[in-house]
């Protein structure tokens, strides 16, 4: 099992990790802006990740770690 978690301060809410997440499980946190004013992404089912690390090496800003 792995665990996403995505810099808040640093996501520009590109939205390039959710296109990218063969799972689906990558989102625009709407109820959250961050100091830049933007809705910062989230992972939506931590459980469903099978880390292939495919947002976090398309993210512009390195703002997502995954952690195994
Ligand atoms: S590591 Fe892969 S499966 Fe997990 S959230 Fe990122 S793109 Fe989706
Ligand atoms: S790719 Fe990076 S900057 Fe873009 S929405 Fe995802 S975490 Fe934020």
């Amino acid at each position: 099992m792995a665990y996403v978690s995505v810099d808040k301060m640093f996501c520009k809410g590109c939205g390039l990790c959710v296109e990218v997440c063969p799972k689906g499980i990558m989102a625009l946190d709407m109820d959250t802006i961050n100091a830049k004013g933007y809705h910062p992404a989230v992972c939506t089912d931590q459980d469903a990740c099978i880390a292939c690390m495919s947002c976090a090496l398309m993210c512009p800003d390195v703002a997502i770690t995954i952690e195994r």
